[in-house]
């Protein structure tokens, strides 16, 4: 069951390089289990409007709903608590779905966060009903 859907952009595949992570990058990947070969980084080149990324990737936050999942929904409980269950029953966030993305080489760490919009970066107080990944920042 598909719970919600962020669109993040893709690191373009021509122009992305490989670099040194800083270290806040790689603690966010670390606190996620997420063991990464290699960062990559947008360098932007002359396709695509020099941004370095190039079209979009979705991120989904995903959650099976089991046996108990279904006793602890019943019991009407406080959303930290439905939360907590989720975890224990797998669930996938949009943040760890996307940070996946991010050791396979598809997108940044940065452009995860900024798309879940979690943490981090300040949190925006609109949160919902838009989809759309801010455009207007190319530098970092
Ligand atoms: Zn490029």
């Amino acid at each position: 069951m598909v719970l919600a859907q962020r669109l993040g952009r893709r690191l373009c595949p021509k122009c992305k390089k490989p670099y040194d992570a800083p270290k806040d990058v790689r603690h966010v990947m670390e606190r996620y289990s997420l063991e990464v070969e290699t960062f990559y980084r947008p360098v932007g080149c002359k396709k695509f409007r020099n941004t370095g990324y190039s079209g979009r990737i979705a991120m989904h936050e995903l959650l099976v709903i089991d046996d108990h999942m279904r006793e602890i929904i019943a019991t009407n409980p406080t959303l930290g608590v439905l939360r907590e269950a989720a975890r224990q029953s797998g669930m996938i966030t949009l943040r760890y779905d996307g940070l996946r993305k991010v050791k396979e080489g598809i997108t940044t760490v940065e452009e995860v966060l900024r798309s879940s919009n979690e943490g981090w970066a300040p949190p925006k107080k609109d949160e919902g009903a838009k989809g759309k990944g801010g455009e207007a920042e190319t530098n970092s």
